[in-house]
C-alpha cells in the first residue's frame, strides 16, 4: 500500500472536500482523512442550507471575498452536477426603515445587482403571510443540501483519483525531515503537506502539529423545528431578521429547504461536547476544556444574558415559537417538530471575543483553518482555491 501523499487533508466535511478537489485538479496525489464512515456527516450536513449572498460580512473580509466567489463558484458546481437548489433571493425584515437603508448601502458598495428595499405591499406580494412593514430583498440567497453538496465534490475527487480513508480518526502528528508523519486509529501516512480541515476538531489538531493557536473552538448547538406540512405555503422562500452586528450568527430565521419544509432556526446554545447534538450528550473532557478556557469566562461576562436565554428558548418551545410568530402568525406550538441540530465550530479567542472572519494558519509544511463557520458552506470552494494558491 503507498502511504505516502503529496497532500493530506483532514477532514471530509464541505471545506476539506472543495480544498483535497481543487488540489487534485492541479495533479497532485492527495489523500483525505476522515473519522467518519462517510462525509459531510457534523457542520456540512447539520446547517441550514442556506446560500448566501455575502451581504452581511465586513467589506474585504474573508468571509466577504470567499464568500461572494464561493457562491459563484457553487452555483456553477450544482449546475453541472444537477444537484437540486432553488436560487429565488430572501427578504430580511425590521421594521424599522434605517436599518433596512444600512444593509441596502452595503448591497450598494458591495456590486450586488438587483438588491431593493420593499415595502408592505411589495413584502406582502414575495410572501404574503409575513407581518413586517420593511425589507430588504436579496435575490442572490437560496437553497441548497451541503451534505448532497459534499458527496458530489467527494465522487468528483475520486472520479479524479483522489482518494479517502474513513475510519481513520487522525491521533498523532509528526515532523520527519521534510515529511510529515501522521498516525490514525489505523494506520500510518506519510505527506509533504498537511491541511487541516477538522471543523469542530481543528483546534485539537492544530496542537497535535505542535501549533499553539490563540484561539479555541466553541461549540454552539443550533436547533431547528419543521413546521407542519400544511402550514408550507406560509414561506416561499427565505425570511431573515437583520442581524446583530456583535454576533456571528445571524439569529432565528425561516427557510423553505429544498424539499419543501419550512425549518425555524438555529439557536446558538452552548453545547457540552463539540459533537453535542442535544442535551443528553456531555462529554467531560471536552466540557472541562470548554469552561476551563480563559477567553471563554471572558465571553461569559459580555453575553450572560444572551447565553441563558438562548438556553431558556431551547428548553421552552413557547419562547422558540414567539420568535417565529414576529415574522408569521398563525403558527401554533402543535405545528413544530424538533429537527436534527447542527454545532457550529466558533473559534473565541483569549480575550473573550467570538472571532468574526474565517482563520487559516500556517507553519513550514502544513495549514490550519481554525475558523471557518457560516457562511463556510457557501464558501467552500472559494477556501479551497485559496487554499490551493497558497500551498501549491
Ligand atoms: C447550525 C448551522 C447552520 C449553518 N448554516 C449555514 C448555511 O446556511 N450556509 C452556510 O454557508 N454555512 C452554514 N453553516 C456553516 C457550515 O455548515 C460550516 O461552516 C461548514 O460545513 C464547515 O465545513 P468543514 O468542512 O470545515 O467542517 P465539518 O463539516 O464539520 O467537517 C469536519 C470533518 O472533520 C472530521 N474530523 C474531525 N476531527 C478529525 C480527526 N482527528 N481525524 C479525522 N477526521 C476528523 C469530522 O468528522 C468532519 O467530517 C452552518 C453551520 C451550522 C452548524
Amino acid at each position: 500500500m503507498n502511504n505516502s501523499y503529496d497532500f493530506i487533508v483532514i477532514g471530509a466535511g464541505i471545506v476539506g472536500a472543495s480544498t483535497a478537489l481543487e488540489l487534485k485538479k492541479q495533479g497532485h496525489q492527495v489523500l483525505i482523512l476522515e473519522k467518519e464512515k462517510s462525509p459531510g456527516l457534523h457542520q456540512s450536513g447539520r446547517n441550514s442550507g442556506v446560500i448566501h449572498s455575502g451581504i452581511y460580512y465586513k467589506p474585504n473580509s474573508f468571509k466577504s471575498n470567499l464568500c461572494i466567489r464561493g457562491r459563484e463558484l457553487l452555483l456553477e458546481f450544482i449546475d453541472i452536477e444537477k444537484v437540486p437548489n432553488r436560487v429565488e433571493g430572501k427578504l430580511v425584515v425590521d421594521d424599522q426603515i434605517s436599518k433596512i437603508e444600512d444593509l441596502f448601502l452595503r448591497a450598494q458598495n458591495l456590486g450586488m445587482k438587483d438588491v431593493s428595499i420593499f415595502d408592505k405591499k411589495e413584502i406582502l406580494e414575495k410572501e404574503p403571510y409575513c407581518k413586517f412593514e420593511s425589507a430588504l430583498y436579496v435575490p442572490q440567497a437560496g437553497v441548497v443540501d451541503y451534505k448532497v453538496v459534499t458527496e458530489k465534490i467527494i465522487s468528483k475527487f475520486l472520479s479524479l483519483g483522489g482518494e479517502v480513508k474513513y475510519f481513520n480518526q487522525v491521533n498523532a502528528i509528526e515532523d520527519s525531515r521534510y515529511l510529515k508523519k501522521i498516525f490514525t486509529s489505523h494506520n500510518q501516512f506519510e505527506t509533504e503537506f498537511l491541511i487541516n480541515c477538522a471543523g469542530l476538531y481543528s483546534d485539537t489538531v492544530a496542537k497535535l502539529d505542535n501549533l499553539e493557536p490563540n484561539l479555541q473552538i466553541i461549540p454552539f448547538r443550533g436547533e431547528y423545528f419543521t413546521i407542519d406540512s400544511n402550514k408550507s405555503k406560509y414561506v416561499n422562500n427565505m425570511i431573515y431578521p437583520i442581524a446583530n452586528p456583535n454576533l456571528p450568527f445571524l439569529g432565528i430565521h425561516l427557510t423553505k429547504t429544498i424539499d419543501g419544509n419550512i425549518e425555524a432556526g438555529p439557536n446558538a446554545v452552548l453545547a457540552f461536547a463539540k459533537e453535542g447534538y442535544d442535551w443528553s450528550t456531555f462529554n467531560v473532557k471536552e466540557f472541562a476544556s470548554t469552561i476551563s478556557y480563559k477567553g471563554m469566562w471572558k465571553l461569559g461576562k459580555k453575553y450572560l444574558k444572551t447565553g441563558l436565554s438562548e438556553m431558556y428558548r431551547s428548553l421552552n418551545k413557547k419562547v422558540f415559537l414567539t420568535e417565529i410568530s414576529k415574522f408569521i402568525p398563525d403558527i401554533n406550538a402543535n405545528d413544530l417538530t424538533p429537527r436534527v441540530s447542527g454545532v457550529r465550530a466558533q473559534a473565541v479567542d483569549i480575550n473573550g471575543n467570538l472571532v468574526d472572519d474565517f482563520v487559516f494558519e500556517s507553519k513550514d509544511n502544513s495549514l490550519h483553518v481554525l475558523n471557518a463557520p457560516s457562511p463556510a458552506a457557501t464558501s467552500s470552494f472559494a477556501i479551497g482555491e485559496y487554499i490551493a494558491s497558497k500551498v501549491s
